[in-house]
């Protein structure tokens, strides 16, 4: 079997090249090819020694993944499905703004976290993507984007692992592919710009702080251990006081001086105004200190198996006050993509499933989107 090249941050690819004879220089040279001009076939390499070329095309491959569907939403966010194998699929979106272009990432085919709200969650977990296969969404969606808009510049400037999966339960995949994202010679993006999105897996957020501290989310949706045992059953396992102080350690490391709270608001389960006051309390009063964080509200995305409906926006709104009031920064994030089944936590990407999809999507895809009213002083975003 060849050595897919997307596997590969460039340390690895040197080292990969040394087992060809070949120099460091070579490595880099090869990476940008790769990554900053989509190259798959090594003969367009023209700067390459003939000889290295044809050592690669015995030894080695980039390949990415088949793309089973495209699917772009009124609102101008494009949805793909990527073939993993084995009847397996996960989704990429990408997301335009104003002022730039975020791709969200899967990292795993399902997820065994399990989290009542989640789509990806019900589906049960599969298996880890590679480091080539998180790599390969964000290879093909850049590539595709300059060629679809006609842009020779980068088309995304901010990474989100908040596709299928959790990304820190298949870390030794996704440090490698943090790399590349953040490698100057190849996607270049900053520290800041990449958010790493996690229900709290404690010790793996203590290891991304010394290996690859990019931002992190951490997803919330409770502000007590009986609630969110409920919601994110990996709860049981490392409960708030713990994820809490795993945050505050992360703080020293990270790029930006606040973690990202997700909370998914759900129509009477965890959106009443006690809940928006026991979150005060939780991120105020921990250790004494409190928690520098930036709260953002999600409207629940719904899905038919969930049995769980959306918040109403007043009361969005109102929940977002009381944190407000209490001095935290709140952001309602607006809900992207949802005509296409591309909004957070819709993402199923099953290929059993596929045949349905499509159809739902294909109907959807002309449906106006419901945008959540931006309430008083809060400000309305999208994943960042
Ligand atoms: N596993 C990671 C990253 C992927 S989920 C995590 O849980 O953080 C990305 C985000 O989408 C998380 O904040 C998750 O809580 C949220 N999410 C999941 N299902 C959702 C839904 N049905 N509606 C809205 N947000 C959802
Ligand atoms: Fe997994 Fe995240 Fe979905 Fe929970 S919300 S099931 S951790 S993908």
């Amino acid at each position: 079997m060849t050595a897919n090249l997307l596997d590969f941050d460039l340390e690895g690819l040197a080292a990969y090249c040394a087992t060809l004879g070949e120099k460091r220089f070579r490595a880099t040279q090869l990476f940008r090819w790769i990554h900053q001009r989509g190259a798959s076939d090594f003969s367009q390499m023209t700067d390459l020694a003939r000889s290295l070329r044809e050592k690669l095309a015995q030894h080695a491959r980039v390949e990415g993944l088949a793309v089973l569907s495209q699917h772009e939403s009124a609102d101008g966010t494009i949805k793909w499905l990527f073939d993993v194998g084995d009847g397996n699929a996960v989704e990429a979106v990408f997301i335009p703004e104003d002022d730039r272009g975020t791709l969200c990432v899967s990292s795993q085919a399902g997820c065994a976290v399990g989290c009542r709200f989640c789509s990806t969650g019900h589906q049960g977990f599969s298996r880890n993507l590679s480091t080539g296969e998180i790599v390969a969404q964000l290879w093909f969606a850049e590539h595709f984007l300059r060629r679809h808009l006609g842009r020779d510049e980068r088309v995304i400037s901010n990474v989100v692992m908040m596709g299928m999966g959790e990304p820190l339960q298949n870390y030794a995949a996704l440090v490698p592919a943090l790399r590349v994202m953040l490698d100057d010679h190849a996607y270049g993006l900053s520290r800041r710009r990449v958010t790493v999105s996690t229900s709290g897996v404690v010790p793996m957020i203590d290891r991304l702080a010394q290996d690859c501290p990019v931002a992190l989310a951490v997803s919330l949706h409770a502000p007590t251990d009986a609630l969110r045992d409920a919601l994110v059953p990996l709860n049981r396992k490392y409960p708030l006081a713990e994820l809490l102080d795993a945050c505050q350690r992360y703080l020293e490391h990270a790029p930006r001086d606040f973690i990202t709270f997700e909370y998914c608001m759900l129509d009477g389960v965890n959106d009443q105004p006690e809940h928006a006051q026991a979150l005060v309390d939780l991120v105020r009063g921990h250790r004494g200190t409190g928690v520098s964080c930036k709260l953002n509200l999600i409207p629940f995305n719904p899905f038919p198996a969930s049995g769980l409906l959306r918040s109403p926006p007043q009361r969005v709104q109102a929940f977002a006050k009381i944190l407000v009031d209490a001095g935290i920064v709140t952001t309602v994030r607006k809900t992207r993509g949802d005509d296409i089944d591309a909004a957070c936590g819709q993402l199923a990407g099953d290929v059993r499933d596929r045949t349905r999809v499509g159809e739902r999507m294909a109907q959807q895809r002309t449906v106006v989107l419901r945008r959540a009213p931006a309430p008083g002083r809060t400000k309305e975003t999208t994943r960042s």
